[in-house]
């Protein structure tokens, strides 16, 4: 019986040292395959988001932020401004993609966000915005964004000046000097000094 326990306590080491030892994965260096439908930081398109807030405001954690960002596109953003998320309150729920009305908000695949401190897992525009302008894209835009505010301007005012016109046509002529007259009320119809039925004697 004892000699059958050393035998056995003697092959076994002698058959697993002929195998690769299996080992954990040395995480960074090998990522494990994440699934498509993975919900890691968020992937922004800064060059479509308008900057409506829907994100921060549906939000049920108060985790997005609006905040400024020199590379998103002022064609479709004026104020560009874009979200900024705290993924220290983020539980990955993907409501905020649910609610953007141009779908220019996604969850990515990237999981990797350790820091050292709190605000080294905030991640602003410039780290989740997966597209982007260039600052010469971002200058053409603007000029663009600049005529066109220009062109409207110039169209409300001719519009406005074509409506007073022919508010002008219409409305009757007032003379210098002339003083309207109140219009005469018809005049009661006085009693009759008879009385009904009472002829005068
Ligand atoms: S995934 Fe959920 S918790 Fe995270 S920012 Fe979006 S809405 Fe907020
Ligand atoms: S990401 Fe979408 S919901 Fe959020 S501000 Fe931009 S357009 Fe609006």
């Amino acid at each position: 019986m004892l000699k059958r326990k050393m035998i056995k306590n003697f092959s076994w080491p002698l058959k697993t040292a002929r195998k690769a030892p299996e080992m954990t994965r040395q995480y960074p260096e090998y990522m494990m395959e994440l699934p498509a439908a993975e919900r890691g930081i968020h992937e922004l398109d800064a060059t479509t988001c308008i900057g409506c807030s829907s994100c921060a405001r549906v939000c049920p954690n108060s985790c997005i932020e609006m905040v400024a960002f020199k590379f998103g596109n002022p064609l479709k953003n004026k104020k560009m401004q874009y979200p900024r998320i705290d993924y220290g309150r983020c539980m990955f729920c993907g409501l905020c993609v649910d609610e953007c009305p141009v779908e220019c908000l996604k969850m990515g695949q990237k999981v990797t966000m350790a820091g050292w401190t709190r605000d080294d897992i905030i991640k602003g525009p410039e780290v989740i915005a997966t597209k982007r302008l260039n600052a010469a894209e971002v200058k053409a835009a603007e000029e663009e964004a600049k005529r066109i505010a220009a062109e409207k301007k110039k169209a409300a005012a001719a519009a406005a000046a074509a409506k007073e016109k022919a508010g002008g046509a219409k409305a009757p002529v007032a003379v210098a000097g002339e003083k309207k007259s109140p219009a005469k009320k018809p005049a009661a119809a006085k009693p009759s000094e008879t009385a009904p039925g009472g002829g005068a004697s």
